[in-house]
């Protein structure tokens, strides 16, 4: 297959998303490329231009507010797992960046490309999913606020409309009193795809029993999703080890409800539930 297409290398945000009002429709966003760049070569996409947003000074920082970090789109893995404060801040988030493919595409490979990409094994969503994320999109005088959650709609599917840039990723911190965990089951330790990924953030009160628990889970379903049900359930108990080997029974049964029996089921079910256990004792035991 040929690939034939006008690469733009735009030198600022504003226009880049001029461009995008004019020629959305066919172009192709990059940012680190490393899903883009098989598509263009394999000819499943076919774009006219091919925008570069890789420079975009003005989305490449991480700031922090009163209530919130924002995340800029096109920082790649790499940057952000050196960065001190999201390393300190985000620990799920950092343990999944770590896991995305192999040191050459976390040197490129980006968050907003991640979400953009809208895979539902994608390392980066369940450990955003429980800071609450929300993304900032971008296009020509307007600014809209989605939740993640909201954004991906299905498998590569997402609510973007083509004259749309993702901007920056807002997470919400949560006290240090939070323990955190992420996990993945994939073929190999890298350059693998999660087979199961789950994140998972808690905190215990005075007496030790659940205040706030919540649970991520990607590759089970279309999209990445919270546990909110669950999630619920578990608000006042106690975390012992009975209670966790039960709560991750739940966790499979959950999920094969919601998603139905399928070919994978008799793998998936005993694998959500293991993955489900090590990290209600990472954040519950260890
Ligand atoms: C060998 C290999 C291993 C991989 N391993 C993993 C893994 O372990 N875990 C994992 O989650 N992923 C993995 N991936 C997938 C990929 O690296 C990630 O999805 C990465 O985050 C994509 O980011 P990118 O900056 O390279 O996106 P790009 O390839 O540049 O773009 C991806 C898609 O998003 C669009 N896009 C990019 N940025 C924006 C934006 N700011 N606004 C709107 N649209 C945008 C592009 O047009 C394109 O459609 C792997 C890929 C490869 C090739």
């Amino acid at each position: 297959m040929r690939i034939n297409f006008k690469y733009l290398r735009p030198h600022s945000l504003n226009e880049c998303l001029a461009v995008l009002a004019t020629h959305g429709d066919e172009s192709a966003i990059l940012a680190g490329g490393t899903d883009l760049m098989i598509s263009l070569r394999s000819g499943s996409r076919t774009p006219k231009f091919v925008l570069d947003i890789s420079r975009l000074s003005e989305i490449r920082s991480v700031e922090q507010h009163a209530e919130v970090i924002k995340i800029g789109a096109i920082l790649t893995y790499s940057e952000l797992i050196a960065h001190p404060l999201i390393v300190k801040t985000f620990p799920a988030l950092s343990a999944a960046m770590s896991c995305v493919g192999s040191l050459q595409i976390r040197n490129v490979g980006t968050l907003g490309g991640n979400i953009a990409n809208s895979s539902p094994a994608a390392d980066s969503i369940p450990p955003m999913m429980i800071h609450d994320a929300q993304v900032m999109i971008q296009k020509v005088n307007s600014v809209r606020i989605e939740k993640l959650e909201k954004l991906i709609v299905g498998p590569s599917s997402n609510t973007l409309e083509p004259d749309e840039l993702i901007t920056g990723i807002i997470l919400k911190p949560v006290e240090s009193a939070y323990k955190q965990s992420y996990r993945r089951i994939a073929r190999r330790k890298s350059l693998s795809i999660a087979r199961v990924n789950m994140a998972v953030s808690a905190k215990l009160d005075a007496n030790g029993l659940i205040e706030d628990v919540r649970i991520s889970v990607g590759s089970v379903a279309p999209t990445p999703l919270r546990i909110k049900k669950i999630e619920d359930s578990l608000i006042g108990l106690k975390p012992e080890s009975k209670f966790i080997q039960e709560t991750g029974e739940l966790v499979a049964r959950h999920i094969v409800d919601l998603v139905g029996v399928r070919h994978s089921t008799e793998y998936k079910r005993p694998a959500i539930a293991g993955l489900a256990i090590k990290c209600l004792e990472d954040v519950f035991i260890d």
